[in-house]
């Protein structure tokens, strides 16, 4: 056998060392199947992680099979992002095509690796090496971007059924002649109401001898070849003559989409050849919208932004499909000025569409709420996806759960027996946060909210009263002391945390700060939770600020201080002051509170009792100095030590005689600080001396 040679990105054997190597082991056993995966949309990884993020991909999968294959397997590298690995032992297929599916899992990457596996079982029937690897390929192409289907057996129907790349380029030119492109219509559905809000338009290619052609068939190779610039202008075409009909038979009417691809955006003159073929069928541009994914913004996102103004100024919503895919990143939304947000449940992994994936969706829709941008999520299967979405906020559905692509013919009967509302944006903008730069991890206003403000907090209160938390920064987890994650406390339900009486305090807090437009403040008593640190209960004190404003959702900005341990410092103080006043009043003490902001005295009751005084002094202590409680030639002296209060010396004392009697009382003042160390009260106290040592010391 000739030497092996390596594939130098991958670590594996070169394509023809696999050839020699695979052979070899068939000649000994057929045992053996083939499996045969590329990365979907490797393309895009490309373009939006680039190349050397892309190659390290490769390398990884390279590792991975090295890993996975004994000495009687091999794998190699077809081409580019194309894989083929020949495996023994038939019966442990499965657990094979789990245990890459998993390990594939691992890598770290900032979505899944998709990948769908094309099997070819051999029998003792011999078959050409490459004929099988074909096979392989063939089980692979019809469920390649399928999110269910991750792998297939090659079956032989599928080489009948097959339609190659070079039939289907032959064959375009006349399938359009020939209509046999067919647009079918998916209507979208407003999960709260039951309502249809719009459709999407899918092509269909209605083979004569094929039977219907999955437009996953043949698009990817009308996008190689250009020609798919065509068939978006023809599937256009179709949806204005739709809603031509409509409008002509009096049907109740929905904005339908229909995709284009990133060639046809590089058309010079793509908004007008739209225009050109909405003005033949006079319909309003409102009843259509346009579909591009993110790839168009990989391509160019000046381009992009200029084709998106234009179709803006003739009236067209721009949406933009697969959000959610992985590959997308929020800085496209940032950039490019789109409508509606299509995400498609399909993207979510397995465990995303558990717990995590749950977090994900929930940031996607508050993110989307954010910038004032509608979401359809697409794929819906499943009526807890359905009515998970409607809880986080995102109401628009479009899915085999309501209904699946049909033909004209039957969509217009369904539009026919519906009501119908629009998609709209369910939140209006105030002021402040540049919104879109708070969501880019990288922004400025990312870095002031994690790391300048404080302990903070996004949240939104719906109009049914919940409050449901969206974000929150390191040091409001921090404030907490409880150690939660931000997902623990994202994920569980802030109303819990609250009893009836201070869920009301927060209630009506939230309700004065949508009134007045301006910060307010509660403090609230909330029972907090965490795995590691058990339950405690915490007093906060929130101030809250609206930010944005929509139909049935207002969104806060919060900033909250835990303030339990001052609380329960007042507490006990409030215990001392009781107990203290009981005291007062069996030693001849006089006690008063001086506030020193507003120079407001409040004597205790003993001296209201016995000196007559006002439960409340103001511009204390000039009324009590023109009444001859303190004698004349003592006011400037009692001024000064007031000047001393006031400047916020921490004890003082003196003694000073009193009333026109001049009985001597010795004074003391003790003065409490606010939180950042202003003097704020002083408490004073006179008691009487009497004591004849007392006296003379103040003689002396
Ligand atoms: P897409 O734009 O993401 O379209 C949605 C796809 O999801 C459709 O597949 C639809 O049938 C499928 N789908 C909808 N609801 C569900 C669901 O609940 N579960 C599952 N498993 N699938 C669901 P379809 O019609 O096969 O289209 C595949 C892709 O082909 C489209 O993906 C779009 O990218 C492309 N495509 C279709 N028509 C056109 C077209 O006229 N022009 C261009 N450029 N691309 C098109
Ligand atoms: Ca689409
Ligand atoms: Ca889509």
């Amino acid at each position: 056998m000739a030497d092996i040679t390596y594939d130098s990105l991958t670590g594996l054997p070169s394509i023809t060392s696999f050839y020699d190597q695979a052979n070899k082991l068939l000649s000994g056993s057929r045992d053996y199947y083939l499996v045969y995966f590329d990365i979907t949309r490797f393309k895009y990884i490309n373009d939006i992680l680039g190349t050397q993020a892309a190659d390290q991909i490769l390398s990884q999968i390279g590792e991975l099979l090295l890993e996975l294959c004994g000495d009687s397997d091999c794998a190699a590298r077809v081409s580019s992002d194309k894989f083929v690995i020949l495996k023994s032992d038939k019966t442990g297929r499965d657990l094979f095509i789990i245990k890459l599916i998993s390990r594939m899992r691992y890598f770290d990457l900032p979505f899944e690796l998709m990948c769908n596996y094309g099997i070819y079982m051999f029998t003792d029937e011999p078959v050409e090496l490459a004929i099988a690897v074909e096979n392989a390929a063939l089980a692979q192409a019809r469920i390649k971007g399928s999110y269910t289907d991750r792998s297939l057996v090659y079956e032989e129907s599928f080489r009948q059924e097959y339609v190659s790349e070079g039939e289907i380029i032959g064959m375009f030119e006349e399938a359009i002649k020939e209509h046999q492109f067919q647009l079918y219509f998916q209507a979208q559905y407003d999960h709260s109401t039951g309502l249809i809000v719009g459709a999407e338009g899918l092509v269909r290619w209605i083979h004569p001898s094929k039977g219907v052609v999955s437009p996953a068939v043949f698009i990817p190779i009308l996008e190689k070849t250009g020609l798919i610039t065509v068939l978006d202008l023809y599937v256009f075409e179709q949806a204005c003559d739709t809603v031509k009909y409509c409008i002509d038979n009096k049907i109740h009417l929905v904005p339908v989409s229909t995709n284009f691809s990133r060639h046809d955006l590089r058309l010079p003159d793509f908004v007008e050849k739209l225009e050109e073929i909405r003005k033949r069928y006079t319909v309003d541009s409102k009843y259509l919208r346009v579909e591009v994914t993110e790839s168009v913004v990989a391509d160019s996102l000046e381009n992009t932004n200029r084709i998106v103004d234009q179709l803006h100024d003739c009236g067209y919503l721009v949406e933009m499909d697969d959000f959610g895919s992985g590959y997308s990143s929020l800085n496209v939304l940032k950039d490019v000025n789109f409508d509606v947000i299509k995400l498609d449940m399909r993207f979510m992994t397995n465990e995303a569409k558990n717990r995590r994936g749950g977090m994900i969706l929930t940031a996607i829709v508050n993110m989307a709420q954010w910038l004032n941008i509608p979401v359809i999520a697409e794929g819906v299967e499943t009526i807890e996806q359905a009515d998970f979405l409607l809880s986080i906020g995102s109401e628009y559905i479009q899915g085999y759960l309501y209904a699946k692509p049909i033909p004209r013919i039957d969509f217009i009967q369904l539009l026919k027996g519906s009501s119908i509302c629009n998609v709209t944006a369910n939140m209006s903008f105030l002021e402040k946060i540049d919104t879109c730069d708070f969501w880019d991890p990288n922004s400025q206003d990312t870095l002031i909210f994690s790391n300048f403000v404080g302990p903070a907090a996004i949240f939104y209160y719906r109009n049914d009263g919940e409050i449901v938390v969206s974000r929150v920064n390191e040091k409001y987890i921090e404030e907490l002391y409880m150690n939660n994650s931000q997902k623990d406390i994202v994920s569980s339900r802030f109303l819990d945390s609250l009893d009836e009486k201070n869920r009301q305090i927060y209630h009506e807090t939230v309700m004065k700060a949508i009134e007045s437009q301006k910060e307010e403040t509660c403090e609230t008593w909330r029972v907090l939770k965490s795995e590691c640190c058990g339950e405690t209960v915490a007093c906060i004190r929130t101030n809250i600020r609206m930010i944005a404003r929509g139909s049935d959702k207002v969104l806060f900005y919060a900033m909250i201080r835990n303030i339990t341990a001052e609380k329960r410092e007042i507490a006990t103080y409030k215990e001392y002051e009781r107990n203290f006043k009981y005291v007062v009043e069996h030693a001849n003490v006089y006690f008063w509170e001086y506030t020193i902001a507003t120079k407001e005295m409040r004597p205790c009751f003993r001296c209201m009792r016995d000196l007559g005084l006002p439960p409340l002094i103001k511009n204390y202590p000039e009324p009590l100095i023109e009444s001859g409680l303190f004698p004349a030639d003592y006011a400037d002296f009692y001024r000064d030590l007031m000047r001393r209060v006031d400047s916020g010396e921490e004890q003082i004392e003196a003694v000073i005689p009193l009333t026109a009697n001049r009985i001597p009382f010795r004074i003391c003042y003790t003065t409490e600080f606010d939180s950042v160390g202003n003097p704020k009260k002083a408490y004073g106290s006179a008691t009487l001396i009497r004591n004849e040592e007392e006296q003379k010391e103040h003689n002396d």
